[in-house]
């Protein structure tokens, strides 16, 4: 393993993203963070915004704050996570959950194509968007589908743009083509990619897309996600959870709804301000660092692991659940083992390693270049060889956490 180390730190010495590392609370360096892809570190300048919004902007001007600095917040976050996506400013706002957002879009979605009967998805997606398309499914009728192509039959094709377990990045322009081919829309859950890989929403023609803050944009635990609407549809689609923060003129107080124009029409109650603010300084630090100069560090650090797997992991056991073609990868690589998941606590609790596990035998490293170190990748490895060879991980065998 020596000579990985080596070359990890040759590779971190010529990083220059290197600068963004120190940009991030990182208060015990010998814990080897590999979990961004599921809870990014918390950026130091989150800490002071934070400091002035609770102290200055509720403590000292209380109400008055909302006309001054919250009411725009969705849509002053959203324009600039669309410099992220691919999107124009006022195609993408920032509110609710990525779960919410996702049943208000599929909602709003199937309402354009009352006469078709299915929802198109795919076995890789998040079982959160599996529960919500089966729930929509169910009161309005359409049937749901979980493999195969668009047909005449399908009203909306939406899938994951990074799978959460393989780490498999889809090929956006080339399915969207195909399911617009079908008259069907599309629907892009960016929760994976964004932050991670280079979006072009517009480019591919994606007509819609929800996306979650706290992974790859380091928004904390909750952090409201986001919606993106093409912009011409934006006056054709419904928000189905009306409320009044969707509608025109709100504080007339009128009992009568109509919808605002514009992308505005898809919040629906108070902005969740505490949980949005961070959104802020989060994105800037992807914006500084340039998408992709990330994408390229992220693929650099990607390819690194694969080959540390092919060398000492492999031996031991381990497959490589994630696609080898940098093309088709996101920011995380899975290494399957039967006993993942006893291994994965192992390197939790006695080896500094924070990983995480995705069932049936998925042990994800998460690659966040802003602040991932390649010796950190070659480190976390060696700590894996040492728990398979002295056997540690077999203490873990059978239990099961509440949250992997
Ligand atoms: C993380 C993630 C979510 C999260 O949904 P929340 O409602 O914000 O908890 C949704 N979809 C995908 C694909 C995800 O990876």
């Amino acid at each position: 393993m020596q000579s990985a180390l080596d070359r990890a730190r040759e590779l971190d010495a010529a990083d220059p993203l290197a600068r963004f590392r120190e940009e991030f609370v990182i208060e015990d360096p010998e814990v080897i963070y590999l979990d961004g892809n599921s809870l990014g570190r918390m950026p130091r300048r989150t800490l002071p915004l934070m400091q002035e919004l609770l102290a200055q902007q509720w403590g000292s001007e209380l109400i008055r704050s909302w006309p001054d600095s919250w009411l725009s917040l969705p849509s002053q976050l959203g324009a600039k996570i669309a410099q992220l996506i691919g999107a124009q400013d006022d195609e993408v706002l920032v509110c609710d959950s990525t779960s919410v957002n996702l049943y208000k879009l599929v909602h709003a979605a199937l309402a354009l194509h009352p006469g078709r009967t299915e929802i198109l998805t795919d076995g890789a997606n998040f079982p959160s968007d599996w529960y919500v398309l089966a729930g929509i499914a169910e009161k309005t009728s359409h049937s749901l589908r979980g493999q195969g192509g668009p047909d005449e039959n399908t009203a909306l094709l939406t899938l994951s743009h990074v799978t959460f377990k393989s780490g498999e990045l889809y090929d956006m322009a080339a399915l969207t083509k195909e399911a617009h081919a079908q008259g069907a829309l599309t629907l892009w859950d960016l929760s994976h990619s964004v932050g991670a890989v280079p979006v072009h929403l517009i480019a591919c023609n994606a007509d819609l897309a929800v996306g979650c803050t706290y992974k790859y944009l380091n928004a904390g635990p909750g952090s409201s996600a986001f919606l993106y609407i093409r912009r011409d549809l934006q006056e054709q689609l419904r928000n189905p959870i009306q409320g009044w923060f969707g509608r025109d003129n709100a504080f007339d107080f009128g009992l009568d709804y109509r919808p605002r124009t514009g992308i505005d029409r898809f919040l629906t109650g108070s902005p969740n301000i505490l949980s949005m603010a961070p959104v802020g300084p989060g994105v800037d630090l992807i914006l500084e660092a340039g998408i992709e100069n990330l994408r390229a560090k992220s693929l650099q650090q990607t390819d690194f692991l694969i080959e540390l797997w092919q060398e000492h992991l492999a031996p031991l056991g381990f497959t490589l659940n994630t696609p080898t073609e940098p093309h088709r990868r996101g920011s995380h690589v899975s290494f399957g083992h039967p006993d993942a998941l006893a291994i994965d606590l192992a390197l939790i609790n006695e080896a500094n390693v924070i990983p995480d596990f995705r069932t049936p035998d998925n042990i994800r490293f998460g690659c966040t270049p802003l602040y991932t170190t390649f010796a950190e990748l070659a480190n976390a490895i060696a700590r894996i060889c040492t728990i398979m060879e002295t056997g540690t991980y077999k203490h873990y065998c059978g239990q099961v956490p509440a949250i992997t």
